[in-house]
């Protein structure tokens, strides 16, 4: 189990690998309910929800180091 860099809970990693496709317009596929991950400074993070991916995102440098 991965857990979320922004709240702590536990991620489904499967869950959020498997959600994770491309359609053929190369957007992003995913459902929001089973988590997301992104790819950041060499290194996949995973995330329980789109909310805290874009906390995340907002400012990397409040959850890595
Ligand atoms: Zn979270």
């Amino acid at each position: 189990m991965a857990q979320c860099p922004v709240c702590g809970n536990t991620v489904d990693e499967e869950a959020a690998r498997a959600t994770t496709g491309f359609t053929a317009h190369g957007a992003s596929e995913m459902d929001p309910a089973k988590g997301t991950r992104q790819f950041h400074d060499g290194t996949w993070y995973y995330f329980d929800s789109l909310e805290c991916r874009s906390k995340f995102l907002a400012n990397p440098g409040n959850y890595v180091g």
